[in-house]
Order: C-alpha cells, then sequence, then structure tokens
C-alpha cells in the first residue's frame, strides 16, 4: 500500500479557540471555496506554500502535548478546508483516537470523500457556515450550496456535536434578517452546543496584495464588535 502524505499550511501548538480547552490545531492545505472575506487565501491552492508529511508523523507531534490537554482540549484539523485531503484525515482521526485524543473538524464541510466514515472518529464539528440562502452562498463562497449540505446530513445522520460559526461582514450580513436566518436554520439541527458569530477583520488584507488576488470586499471595514456581540444575543 501506499504511503499517505498530507500537505498542511502550519501548525499551532496551543491553541485556544478553535474547540474545547487546549488545542493542537492543523490546518490543511487546500479549499475550494472562494470566501469573499477569506483571510487565509494562502491556504487556497493545493500546491500552496505546504509541507508534506505522513498521519504517523503528525499523531506522534500532536501526542507530545497530550500533557496540555487536560478534559477538555484535544487536536482541531482546519485549514483550508481538511475535507479536501479525505484519506489524510482519516487516518489522522483514526491515529488520534486510538491515542485517546479528542477530535476537532473546523470545517467548511465542502470536501470529497465518505463524510461519515470521517465523521465517525470526529468528536465535534464546528461548522462555518457562510449563509444558508443559495444565491447568497454562491455569491461569497463561488460555490453551490449543495456539498455543504451532503456534509451537514452526515453530521445529522450521525447525531454530531455541532458548535456552529459564521463570520459577520458589515452591510453583508450584519442585520436581523440574517440573524433570523440563520436561527430559522440551526432550530431544527440536532446536539448543536454553541453558535457564534466571528466579526469580520481586515487584518489578512495584506494577504491579498502579495499574492496578487482582487480584494472584492473593497474598503468594508472591521466588523464593530459590540454590534457582533449583540447580533449574537438574539440567536
Ligand atoms: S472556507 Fe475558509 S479557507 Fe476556504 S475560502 Fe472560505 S474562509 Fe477561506
Amino acid at each position: 500500500m501506499s504511503e499517505i502524505f498530507g500537505r498542511i499550511s502550519s501548525e499551532e501548538s496551543m491553541g485556544l479557540l478553535d474547540g474545547p480547552g487546549i488545542r493542537y490545531v492543523v490546518f490543511l492545505q487546500g479549499c475550494q471555496l472562494r470566501c469573499l472575506y477569506c483571510h487565509n487565501p494562502e491556504t487556497w491552492a493545493m500546491q500552496g506554500e505546504s509541507y508534506l508529511i505522513t498521519p504517523q508523523q503528525l499523531v506522534e507531534k500532536i501526542c507530545r502535548y497530550k500533557p496540555y490537554f487536560g478534559k477538555d482540549g484535544g487536536v482541531t484539523f482546519s485549514g483550508g478546508e481538511p475535507l479536501l485531503q479525505p484519506k489524510f484525515l482519516l487516518e489522522c482521526l483514526k491515529l488520534c483516537k486510538s491515542k485517546g485524543v479528542h477530535t476537532a473538524l473546523d470545517t467548511a464541510g465542502v470536501g470529497f470523500g465518505d463524510y461519515g466514515e470521517i465523521l465517525k472518529y470526529t468528536d465535534l464539528v464546528i461548522l462555518d457556515v457562510k449563509a444558508v440562502e443559495e444565491d447568497e452562498y454562491k455569491k461569497i463562497t463561488g460555490k453551490p450550496i449543495a456539498e455543504f449540505k451532503r456534509f451537514l446530513s452526515a453530521c445529522q445522520l450521525q447525531e454530531k456535536p455541532m458548535w456552529i460559526r459564521q463570520v459577520i461582514v458589515p452591510n453583508l450580513n450584519d442585520d436581523t434578517r440574517h440573524i433570523q436566518l440563520l436561527k430559522d436554520f440551526i432550530a431544527p439541527l440536532k446536539n448543536v452546543q454553541k453558535v457564534e458569530l466571528l466579526p469580520y477583520k481586515t487584518i489578512g488584507l495584506h494577504k491579498y496584495q502579495s499574492l496578487n488576488l482582487p480584494n472584492r470586499l473593497g474598503d468594508i471595514p472591521d466588523m464593530d464588535e459590540e454590534k457582533c456581540k449583540k447580533l449574537e444575543e438574539l440567536l
């Protein structure tokens, strides 16, 4: 059997934002979406600046941090889009579970492969909801919403614990209509443990210049954090 390699953009050993407790966060290279507000465009290209690693090598590194994980922490596979490297991801998840490490998947739900199998070894899904209406989803990501729905159905079938996240951008979705849409979308979902609105930040804009990519959001400023918190309270 040929060895599986994963393409990694970066790793963070003591992450506090992407899941419960202290986490080892692995950012996988590659994403099919082109979100208007993406602050990591360097992770888009499958062959972008990245390095190769086997699941065994990666999980060995993750396990060195096990003493810091405590009862809540663990590993989070993020990106880019972790579901674009399903074989590598599945192997990593299986190895982590065999070593008793809590696993989270931080995803927009648009990749390849057998989502059901991947989810069997995933303890928590942090689902990045771009938009819930077909047209708006396409406007924000450049892709149809169907694949996201396929992934969501697989999560629901297994009743996976989920955290729902949405980035809030001034003049794009920072109004009560959008919050109501999100609320209606979440209401029938099983096992949603947390809902977070993330204020858009212009901090990654310089990357577009250095990668020679157009900034399609133009001069839109940072999202006001207080306003974002107030919108979150409506959920
Ligand atoms: S899914 Fe994430 S990495 Fe991909 S374009 Fe959107 S924000 Fe960027």
